[in-house]
């Protein structure tokens, strides 16, 4: 094959296997396609049975059709059996000379010769193996490997997408009923939460309107004429406004998109499958995917690009249908909030207290959404890349988040074994409830100062509750997020007072504004391709001084009579940008000393090591500020390279990575010799696996969510600081971040403290 040809066959194949509406189908498509572009007898698709460790036939072009579902090979069995075991390619010319092959009379196998085996892999794991053969002896050659490697590697997410970790239903036929699935994701915030699903999408976002059984299916048929008349007319009206500006032909989409819209045409489709009990909103989605993907298949270039136009008419249908019910459900009690990315703006909305735990698609550990709920005590689970999210309106689901699992539609002694789990938690935490009033001293008389990181007032009440001496860590962005402009200088005023109000005669670091990568304004978004690298952080806030000062002014006048407030700088690479920064506190703090006519205590100011190049020039910013405080959320993106928000790359991101815990440890010895304070305010902090070893550095305070202060409090009241050196010594030994963790896991596990390691309480079903 030409290599166009071959990224033409290439794309049309992917694009029918996304379109396929069941795996089933999408493997069979895969099989027949895949066989009719390589001119090959047979290809056939076995995916693995992890429970039973089995490659079963799931679909084949060439084989006996009776053999698909039943014919399966133990993983040591067979060349497909070799493919999975050694992740690579085999390649035979005559395939039943090898020693591996095994004759299996169900597929009327013995007459193909050459075979070629190419193992389906997704995140390093064989989920498959494609095979294809021919009757003629002969060697595939190498364009057809690399056809079949590459078509496999694109495919492999689409399989993963039904095909997911743990799930047995996938290997009975289809149609059986509610499926009870199983999927991995990236443990966000702790906890257990068994629930029912509730889907949050964006307005007028067509691909993630979820499928819903409709409620009452001749209202729905009446609001679809009803929006599909208010389209018509916007077209119509449309027409008329361009007939000066545009060209007849420029026109004639408008005409191509008020004839789809006729009665026998989309409406009559998407009418047809309201009867059948599909809500209004799930119709428009599935009839307009269903033409879109016809459209993207088609060879000619000018019918492939109708797709978006397509789009835009499905949009259009459901911008109308949503004015009138926005399709989202109400938060009762227990909902598991699903989606694909749930902004953190759009949470703090939420009915909090309904809300049992959240899942999404996108995402990892850190981000800032993560970080909130977090506080907020509600289990997380993000990077479920494979997570169904149409299907599963209403879905009953657990959620194991220290874990990373979500199981959906769960067996009753899942349910059960999940409910007495639960029940040892609230025994935990109230064990934990005597830690309340406990200061955080070692066994062996060593005191560690914990702070509270906030941003919502419930942080603030549970940090005083938790007996937090202090506040480590403001995120100022936070109610700058639950507003729809950026908020006064009255306004922010208000804001902190209360903050520094509550932890009187306690210090309380403000971070100044810290926007850009994933912390969105819902009226100021900042779109850039590189957004961790790029303009974020004082980086913002330099260039916008009028919201730089209107905050540091509020700030100033909220810290009047109260003078605990210290001001701390998100994201400094360079010493120019805090001189910047003094000359402008300098210069607002004169102007209200001024205005309010009172003499206001000049804040201590510190910065956030977050950017690598701070850890080589501690000794420059020492001359400049009065603290250090160490965001490792950032600090370890950027020292290991990996994207704190993105799933794929989660396992390679730890803060036990030795590069991590070595750094930190010549950073505390660094900001001692110049005699400055060092915090660290990252979730890192609030770990008591890593928490023992940064007391055992020396920071001088821990700050972290008020969710993980009783649990780190616990820790350091059991663990004599001896001990804590002692395992930070092993720790900077070890080059490996497993090794350190289960080191320091096994040491909890046989101190009476294993009810911290979260791996202590894995349930096998
Ligand atoms: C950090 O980067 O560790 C930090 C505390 O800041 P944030 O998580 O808000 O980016
Ligand atoms: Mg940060």
């Amino acid at each position: 094959m030409a290599n166009t040809m071959q990224l033409e066959t290439l794309r049309r194949i992917v694009q029918e296997v996304d379109a396929s509406p069941s795996l089933h189908e999408a493997l069979d498509v895969m099989v027949n396609q895949v066989a009719e572009a390589m001119n090959v007898d047979v290809c056939s698709i076995y995916l693995l049975d992890e429970r039973n460790h089995r490659y079963v036939l799931m679909a084949t072009h060439g084989l006996k059709a009776e053999a698909v579902g039943n014919v399966s090979l133990s993983t040591s069995e067979g060349l497909v059996g070799l493919v999975g075991q050694r992740e690579e390619i085999v390649n035979l010319e005559n395939a039943p000379q090898h020693e591996r092959f095994l004759y299996l009379p169900e597929t009327g196998e013995e007459i193909y010769n050459s075979f070629m085996g190419v193992p389906v892999m997704y995140r390093r794991k064989v989920m498959g193996v494609m095979v294809i053969q021919n009757k003629e002896s002969q060697d595939f050659s190498e364009a057809a490997e690399s056809f079949l490697v590459t078509l496999c590697a694109q495919l492999s997410g689409a399989i993963a997408h039904a095909h997911v970790v743990g799930n047995i239903d996938v290997f009975r036929k289809p149609n059986s009923g509610p499926n009870y699935q199983t999927f991995l994701g990236v443990a966000g915030a702790d906890g257990i939460a068994l629930g029912r699903a509730v889907i949050l999408y964006p307005a007028a976002d067509l691909s993630s309107v979820p499928d819903r059984e409709a409620e009452d299916i001749s209202e729905e048929l009446d609001i679809l004429a009803e929006a599909i008349e208010a389209v018509r007319e916007e077209l119509q009206q449309l027409d008329a406004k361009m007939q000066d500006s545009l060209m007849s032909e420029e026109r004639a989409l408008f005409s191509v998109f008020l004839r789809m819209l006729d009665d026998h045409a989309l409406p009559a489709e998407i009418n047809a499958l309201i009867r059948e009990g599909q809500w209004a909103q799930g119709a428009v989605r599935r009839i307009i995917d269903k033409h879109a993907n016809a459209f993207a298949q088609m060879e000619d270039g000018y019918l492939r690009e109708r797709v978006s136009d397509i789009k835009d008419l499905g949009r259009r249908i459901l911008a109308h249908l949503q004015t009138e019910d926005t399709g989202h459900k109400e938060i009762t009690e227990d909902t598991i909030l699903i989606g694909e990315e749930i902004s953190t703006a759009a949470l703090v909305e939420m009915p909090i207290a309904n809300i049992a735990a959240i899942v999404t698609t996108e995402g990892a550990a850190n981000s800032h959404m993560v970080i909130v709920a977090r506080a907020l005590g509600i289990p997380t689970v993000v990077g479920v890349t494979e997570l169904p999210i149409h299907s599963l309106d209403d879905a009953e689901m657990i959620v194991d988040a220290y874990q990373g699992r979500v199981f959906i539609h769960p067996p009753r002694r899942l349910r059960t074994r999940y409910k007495e789990i639960k029940k040892d938690e609230d025994l935990i935490a109230k064990d934990l409830k005597q830690y309340e009033t406990k200061d955080a001293i070692t066994p062996d008389g060593e005191e560690m100062k914990l702070f509270v990181n906030t941003g919502l007032m419930i942080d603030v009440v549970r940090g005083v509750q938790r007996g937090a001496k202090g506040v480590g860590l403001y995120r100022s962005e936070i109610p700058f997020m639950l507003r729809e402009r950026f908020p006064g200088e009255e306004e922010q005023r208000a804001i902190y007072r209360q903050q520094l109000s509550h932890f009187a005669n306690k210090p309380v670091v403000m971070r100044t504004l810290d926007i850009g990568a994933d912390k969105d304004l819902p009226y100021f978004s900042i779109d850039e391709e590189n957004s961790a690298l790029g303009w974020r952080g004082i980086r913002f806030t330099l260039d916008h001084p009028e919201i730089f000062s209107s905050q540091i002014r509020a700030m100033l006048k909220a810290s009047i009579g109260l003078n605990n407030l210290h001001i701390l700088l998100p994201m400094i690479t360079s010493v120019s940008e805090v001189e910047e920064v003094l000359y402008l506190l300098e210069r607002d703090l004169a102007a209200v000393q001024e205005e309010e006519q009172v003499k206001i205590t000049r804040p201590k100011v510190g910065i956030m090591i977050e950017v690598p190049s701070i850890l080589l020039q501690i000794e420059d910013f020492a001359d400049l500020v009065d603290f250090f405080s160490v965001g490792s959320n950032d600090l370890i993106q950027y020292l290991l390279a990996v994207d704190r928000n993105n799933p794929r790359v989660a396992s390679v991101y730890s803060h036990f990575h030795p590069a991590i815990l070595r750094a930190l440890a010549k950073l505390v010895q660094d900001c001692h010799k110049f005699e400055k304070p060092v915090s660290i305010c990252g979730e890192m902090a609030g770990d008591p696996l890593t928490a023992i070893l940064l007391m055992a550095m020396g920071f001088n305070t821990l700050s972290m969510s008020s969710s993980n202060i009783l649990r780190v409090r616990k820790a350091i009241c059991n663990i004599p600081m001896s001990d804590a050196k002692d395992l930070l010594n092993q720790a900077l030994k070890l080059n490996n971040p497993l090794m350190t963790k289960s080191m320091i896991e096994q040491y909890f596990r046989t101190h009476g403290l294993g009810d911290m390691v979260k791996s202590g309480r894995v349930v096998t079903v």
